[in-house]
C-alpha cells in the first residue's frame, strides 16, 4: 500500500496536470482498467469533499478509476457516517491519507455566515443540521472585526470549517486516532481555488 506521503505526492502532481489543461491519458477511464477494478480496490486517498459541482475530486486531482475514495456532503461537514466511511476505507483499503477539501466560495459556508448573521430566516431542519455542523467553526469569526469585510469573512470562515472536520476527522474516531499514532495515517486539509484550479495543502501537511 502506497504511504501517505507518497499519494500527497500524487494528488499534487495530478492537481498541476489540471491546472495545466495536461491531463494524463491513464487516467482515461478503459475497459481494461474497469476489468481490473471488478474484484479488488486500492484508492490511494480518501476525499472528504464538499457536494459542489465544481469541485470534483477525481477531476481536479486528475485520477481515474480505482483511484480515490469519495465521500461528497455539502460543506465538506463531518457527521457520524462520514466518519464511518473514513473508518471503512482506511480499515478495508489500507487507504494512508485523508485529505478534508474545501474550496473558496463554499454556498454552505456562505448559507452559515448568512444565518449568524440574521437569525431566524426559515430553514428546512434538513438543511439546518449541515448549518449546525459549519456553525460552531465560523462562529467567533463573526463576532469579530472581519465582519466588516465579507470576502475576508467568507475566506477565513471556508479555512475555519475545514480545519473543523479535519481536526474531527483527528480525534472524533478511536479507530482513525490509533491508526494515525500507530499506522501512519494522515489527515490533511485543502481548499481549492475557483479562481486558479489550484488545490492548497494547508492544513497538516508534513514539510
Ligand atoms: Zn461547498
Amino acid at each position: 500500500m502506497i504511504t501517505a506521503q507518497k499519494a500527497l505526492t500524487r494528488l499534487v502532481e495530478g492537481n498541476q496536470r489540471f491546472v495545466s489543461d495536461l491531463r494524463h491519458q491513464s487516467k482515461v477511464p478503459s475497459e481494461t482498467r474497469r476489468s481490473e477494478l471488478v474484484s479488488r480496490q486500492e484508492p490511494l486517498a480518501i476525499v472528504l469533499g464538499c457536494s459542489d459541482s465544481r469541485v470534483p475530486a477525481e477531476i481536479v486531482f486528475d485520477q481515474g478509476l480505482g483511484d480515490l475514495f469519495v465521500i461528497r456532503v455539502a460543506g465538506n461537514i463531518v457527521a457520524p457516517s462520514q466518519v464511518g466511511s473514513v473508518e471503512f476505507a482506511a480499515e478495508r483499503f489500507g487507504t494512508r491519507l485523508v485529505v478534508v477539501l474545501g474550496h473558496s466560495g463554499c454556498g454552505a459556508v456562505q448559507a452559515t455566515l448568512e444565518q449568524l448573521q440574521r437569525p431566524g430566516s426559515s430553514q428546512s431542519p434538513n438543511l439546518k443540521s449541515i448549518v449546525d455542523r459549519v456553525r460552531p467553526a465560523v462562529a467567533e469569526l463573526v463576532q469579530s472585526g472581519l465582519a466588516e469585510s465579507p470576502g475576508a469573512l467568507m475566506q477565513h470562515a471556508v479555512r475555519a470549517n475545514i480545519r473543523a472536520s479535519v481536526d474531527h476527522l483527528r480525534h472524533g474516531s478511536e479507530l482513525l486516532e490509533q491508526l494515525i499514532l500507530n499506522q501512519g495515517l494522515l489527515v490533511v486539509g485543502a481548499e481549492y481555488s475557483l479562481e486558479t484550479g489550484i488545490v492548497d495543502f494547508f492544513d497538516g501537511c508534513p514539510s
